[in-house]
């Protein structure tokens, strides 16, 4: 049997109005101690439409059982002393207004108490039971609905791209380590009959069967990739070989996800996808700069020898909700001290420079570079540049607090100038970002909101876009 979240709602609106008709009718006309209505397990904010239906029915309970003035008995079960009965209290007389009635009647109440705590509890189990509800994904017949793989997927990007190809219709498989990931990223597709997610680490192989290979794993962030090197290079080497690997064996096409990082702190500005790059080849951003310049290599000498139909993207600052709370990247960490009114930290003079983008104009751009042709790398970035002391200001005014802005020692290798030349993808794949920056972090700005009221784990804050959202994208 199949019901309705609102059918059950009333089920159990219901349920709770019998059982305490029940009482009120046992307990009709009697005065009794008033008190607190309500003893421990009544939790305002936990209580639904329904149980807050029970709730009045309750209150009319007590309100007429309640004491009157006139007499002076103590209470028993809701507040005061009580007198138990001369069975439980031998040698001790009852008081001269001892109402043994009074009595019967609390423990009617903990009986209707218990058996509403019982009716929850099964309203709870049958909740469980009901089908999903999942945003409207298109219908796409066998011919074109693809398979797609995306390693990486329960990231903060790869998350994103889950949403657009799930909308689409695709069946999308995520496989995923859940070092930087997490599930409640895509959460919302679980169940769903064209979404899977497997736990997997990429170092190891993968056989599975698909069209499509969005290879995103790898920790993003400088602490995170930093915080085992040799892992992040693994990723980067091994993975990507693997990722090779498996699309060769089935004929896939394979989108790489590398990074502006591959030019390093550049001497060329802007930077078009021909310049070679200025990588410290043994500094703290090496594991991460030139695993992702092997992984490029990987690439072409997998199209090049065992000719797997290759896309490379380099991907420069993203920024958008589902970012990690404590991914030290510069917009997470501005956003949550602005938020907090601490100080905003600035690393270095601040004058050194970043391009952001908007994590939907970065999906659309994967999309539309795996949808062409061009299997030449194609930078994907939003080519405003700012100054990271401006950036600090601008996510201050918009957050509106008091937060200081305040200078800390810079770190090693930082890249000094960073700004992507898009020609290439604006000519090839026909692309641009359209997000503006002020409209991309007031949106970044409320999730993070959401994220800080949070303080355990039921209480959701799952980004899901708006279904408009999603039709403009598809
Ligand atoms: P993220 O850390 O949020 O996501 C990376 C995902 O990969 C996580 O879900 C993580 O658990 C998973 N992962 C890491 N190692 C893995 C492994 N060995 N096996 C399986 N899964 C593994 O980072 P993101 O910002 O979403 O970045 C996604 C991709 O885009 C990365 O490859 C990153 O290098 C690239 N990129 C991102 C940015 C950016 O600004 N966000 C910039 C340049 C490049
Ligand atoms: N691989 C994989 N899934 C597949 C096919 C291959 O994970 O479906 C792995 C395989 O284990 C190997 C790597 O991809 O380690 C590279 O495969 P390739 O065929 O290029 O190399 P070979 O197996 O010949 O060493
Ligand atoms: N940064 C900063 N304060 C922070 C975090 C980062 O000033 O709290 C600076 C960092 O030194 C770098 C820029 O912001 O110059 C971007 O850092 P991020 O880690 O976001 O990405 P990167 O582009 O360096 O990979």
């Amino acid at each position: 049997m199949v019901f309705s979240k609102r059918k059950m709602k009333q089920f159990l609106a219901f349920g709770v109005t019998i059982v305490l008709v029940i009482c009120l009718y046992k307990s009709w006309g009697s005065p009794t101690n008033g008190g607190p209505p309500y003893g421990e397990g009544f939790d305002d904010e936990a209580l639904n439409d329904g149980e807050m239906a029970g709730r009045k029915v309750f209150e009319r309970v007590l309100k007429q059982t309640q004491h009157d003035p006139s007499k002076t008995a103590s209470s028993s079960l809701v507040g005061g002393n009580s007198y138990n009965g001369p069975s439980n209290n031998v040698g001790i007389p009852p008081p001269d207004d001892y109402d043994p009635a009074h009595d019967f009647r609390m423990n009617e109440l903990h009986e209707a108490k218990r058996q509403i705590l019982e009716l929850q509890r099964k309203i709870q189990e049958l909740e469980g039971r009901i089908p999903r509800k999942y945003p409207d994904v298109t219908f796409l017949n066998y011919k074109n609905r693809k398979r797609i793989l995306i390693t990486g997927g329960a990231g903060f990007v790869g998350s994103h791209l889950v949403d657009y190809l799930m909308m689409q219709g695709h069946e999308v498989i995520v496989a995923d380590n859940f070092f930087t990931g997490r599930k409640r990223n895509v959460e919302h597709w679980l169940g769903h009959e064209n979404f899977e997610l497997i736990h997997h680490d990429i170092v190891n192989p993968l056989f599975i069967e698909v069209d499509e290979i969005y290879h995103l794993a790898s920790p993003a962030s400088p602490p995170h990739y930093m915080y085992n090197p040799v892992k992040t290079i693994k990723t980067n080497t091994l993975g990507t070989i693997n990722v090779l690997g498996l699309a060769k064996r089935v004929g896939a096409k394979v989108l790489i996800a590398s990074t502006s990082e591959v030019y390093g702190d550049p001497d060329v500005h802007p930077q078009p996808e021909t310049y070679w790059g200025h990588v410290n080849p043994i500094g703290p951003r090496a594991c991460y700069d030139e695993g992702k310049r092997v992984s490029e290599t990987l690439s072409y000498a997998y199209a090049k020898q065992e000719k797997v139909n290759v896309r490379v993207a380099r991907i420069f600052n993203t920024y958008g909700p589902r970012m990690h709370m404590n991914d030290g990247r510069v917009v997470s960490n501005f956003i949550i001290q602005a938020l907090q009114n601490q100080s905003i930290t600035i690393y270095g003079s601040g004058k050194q420079t970043r391009s952001f983008q908007y994590v939907s104009d970065l999906v659309d751009g994967l999309v539309a570079l795996m949808a062409n042709n061009y299997t030449q790398p194609v930078n994907l970035g939003n080519p405003v540049e700012r100054t990271i002391q401006d950036f600090a200001e601008i996510i201050r005014d918009l957050v509106g607090g008091k937060s200081q802005i305040i200078e800390l020692p810079a770190v090693e290798d930082d890249p000094q100038r960073r700004k992507p030349d898009i020609s290439r993808a604006k000519k090839y794949i026909n692309w641009e970002p359209r997000v503006p920056l002020q409209e991309g972090l007031m949106k970044t700005v409320d999730y993070f909101r959401k994220e800080l009221a949070r303080s355990n784990h039921s209480q959701r804050n799952i980004f899901v876009p708006e279904t408009t959202e999603f039709r403009n994208l598809v």
